[in-house]
């Protein structure tokens, strides 16, 4: 396969050998088509035999949208294709406030939530800095007025296990001047030495810890990286993570019956985020088959007064297009098994 020129930084397309010979201003003619989106081809400032020597030497984009499932809310369902056959989901939703876009950093993950489809079959391979850049590019392609002014890394994967790469996506989001720090949210299930890594090397994103539990106990029988890493660490981790970003934390906190929202899960829930700034999202938890179910609307508000009586910054997440297979993972299963069964009509 051909070097992917998205995962080059600005500095390193001016650094290509193709274009020593050449006034310096065509690294940087290339390097803002691409981060518009556009391909070699269309690169219309460019000479042409220049565009045909890119094209032969590097591949522009490095995911392309092959399936589109549309809400009645306005949400937007990717599925890209990558360069090896890959395939990962993103979602487009439209708040009052701008556009926010979902990207997936892993093809599959190897975390194995019990609620999560994403993992269902395993890791597949990390993306590189320049698929993941390229989901963003797709996406910002298709809207006509305006582009997205957020991404939240909550696709597919999981961020932390993918830290190079994700932190070179980051700095080309910012570097770019397509979405600032600020504005990017990560999900991460609470590997603790990259929450670290991440204050160290001078991030401030917004960093969401999906803690589902208080309890470790309760937590490893629903997320096997609980062995590992224990609550009262993640939020050590956490603490350390605003003390250096002066970021506030995110807890995400997927309801689930019978499993999460007794007195004692609200009260250890508060204790744990008291001393710092965290507000907590409470989240619908969407079914995958899991054998685990949500709770009604009433009982989700219920757990959230709990919280707010015992003074937790709290709020109960909107659901975004629950018509086109909400939850991570489901479009790309939905995609997989329909073409398996058109696969065994047609054979
Ligand atoms: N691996 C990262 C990010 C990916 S998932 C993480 O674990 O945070 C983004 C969020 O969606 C996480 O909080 C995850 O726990 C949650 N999630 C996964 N499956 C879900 C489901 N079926 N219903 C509700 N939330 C889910």
């Amino acid at each position: 396969m051909k070097p992917l020129l998205t995962d080059y930084s600005k500095e390193e397309i001016a650094e290509l050998p193709l274009l020593r010979d050449m006034p310096s201003y065509r690294a940087t003619q290339i390097y803002k088509w691409l981060t518009a989106g556009t391909g070699f081809e269309e690169m219309s400032n460019l000479p042409i035999p220049l565009r045909e020597r890119l094209s032969e030497t590097y591949d522009d984009i490095g995911a392309r949208i092959i399936k589109v499932a549309k809400s009645k809310d306005g949400t937007e369902k990717f599925l890209y294709e990558l360069r090896d056959g890959a395939l990962v989901e993103g979602v487009l939703m439209t708040y009052r406030y701008g556009r926010t876009l979902c990207v997936s950093t892993q093809a599959g993950c190897r975390m194995g939530c019990a609620f999560c489809a994403s993992g269902r079959d395993g890791l597949r391979r990390n993306l590189s800095a320049g698929e993941i850049f390229s989901e963003l590019l797709c996406a910002n392609g298709r809207i006509n007025d305006g582009r997205i002014g957020n991404v939240v890394l909550m696709g597919s994967g999981e961020p932390l296990d993918n830290y190079d790469n994700v932190t070179k996506f980051i700095r080309f989001m910012s570097e770019s001047g397509l979405v600032g720090q600020r504005s990017v949210s990560l999900s991460t299930c609470g590997l603790t030495d990259g929450i670290r890594a991440l204050a160290d090397d001078g991030f401030s994103v917004t960093l969401c810890l999906s803690l589902h539990s208080p309890f470790d106990d309760r937590r490893v029988t629903v997320m096997p990286t609980a062995r590992r890493y224990k609550v009262a660490d993640i939020m050590d981790a956490a603490r350390y993570y605003f003390s250096v970003s002066g970021r506030r934390i995110i807890v995400e906190y997927a309801l689930m019956r019978g499993f999460n929202t007794r007195d004692a899960d609200a009260r250890e829930l508060r204790r744990l985020t008291a001393d710092f700034p965290c507000h907590i999202n409470l989240i619908p938890l969407n079914d995958t088959d899991s054998g685990l179910s949500g709770v009604t609307a009433k009982e989700a508000r219920a757990f959230l007064d709990k919280l707010t009586a015992l003074g937790a910054s709290a709020t109960i997440r909107r659901s975004l297009g629950d018509d086109i297979e909400g939850a991570c993972g489901q479009l790309k299963r939905r995609y997989l098994e329909h073409s398996l069964t058109e696969d065994k009509d047609n054979g």
